[in-house]
């Protein structure tokens, strides 16, 4: 529609209801790079793409201080493109890609931060592990031989929903889920912090219920136009 955004106010204006200790990833998916430094220059520098090709792509372009977070489905062919600028992962829902990215990040010396990503909405389409998955993944001999992932935490989208009581009651899913993995397989490992919950409709409720991370993208950027 041609609407003037003005990205740095957005920004400001955001950045009032979202507590300090609160990380903000701006989702810049399908945004320009001069969206994305308008952003930088108003001082933000965590960045959220949930494409390989086009993470990869606005990396090379753009100041060497931003920190990327891969936020969509990933498969493991894609890994490549993202493994030596990524910082943090939240979209884990496989054995299968944390190999993966794991290989890939021993190749670049690195180690990549990862969430797991839960399944908590109704709607069937959506990627996520079931805590029986997860637990699957934690106790394998494959990821207990894993130098260079960290999973950070767990990471879930609520159902797209005007109903705040169904919204609220999957961010407390998520953070029981979170709870209990700490408890069970993280409780002295000082990585394991991170809850990503939390979008531009829904971020007030997921930081009321505990999120460390929002993933934040059209309050920011405007709406996205997949037309091209
Ligand atoms: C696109 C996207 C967001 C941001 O969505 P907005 O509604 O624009 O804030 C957050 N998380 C994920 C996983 C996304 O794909």
């Amino acid at each position: 529609m041609g609407r003037e955004m003005n990205i740095k106010e957005n920004l400001q204006t955001l950045k009032t209801s979202v507590p300090e200790g609160v990380c903000l990833v701006a989702v810049s998916k399908t945004k320009p790079e001069e969206d994305i430094l308008e952003a930088y220059e108003a001082g933000h520098r965590v960045f959220g793409e949930n494409k390989a090709r086009e993470l990869q792509s606005k990396a090379n372009n753009l100041p060497n201080d931003i920190v990327w977070h891969f936020i969509g489905h990933l498969q493991t062919n894609k890994v490549k493109y993202i493994a030596s600028s990524v910082d943090l992962i939240h979209s884990i829902d496989s054995l299968k890609i944390l190999m993966e990215i794991d290989r890939q990040a021993k190749q670049y010396k690195r180690r990549i931060q990862c969430l797991l990503q839960f399944h908590i909405a109704e709607e069937e389409t959506k990627f996520g592990l079931s805590m029986e998955e997860a637990e699957e993944i934690l106790s394998s001999t494959e990821f207990m031989k894993m130098e260079n992932v960290i999973i950070s935490g767990v990471m879930g989208m609520a159902t797209y929903t005007d109903d705040e009581g169904q919204i609220r009651k999957e961010f407390r899913q998520l953070k029981r889920y979170f709870d209990h993995l700490k408890q069970g397989y993280f409780s002295d490992n000082k990585h394991f912090k991170e809850i990503s919950m939390g979008m531009s409709g829904d971020y007030k409720i997921a930081i009321e219920e505990g999120a460390t991370i929002v993933r934040i993208g059209s309050l920011i950027f405007g709406e996205r136009n997949y037309s091209k």
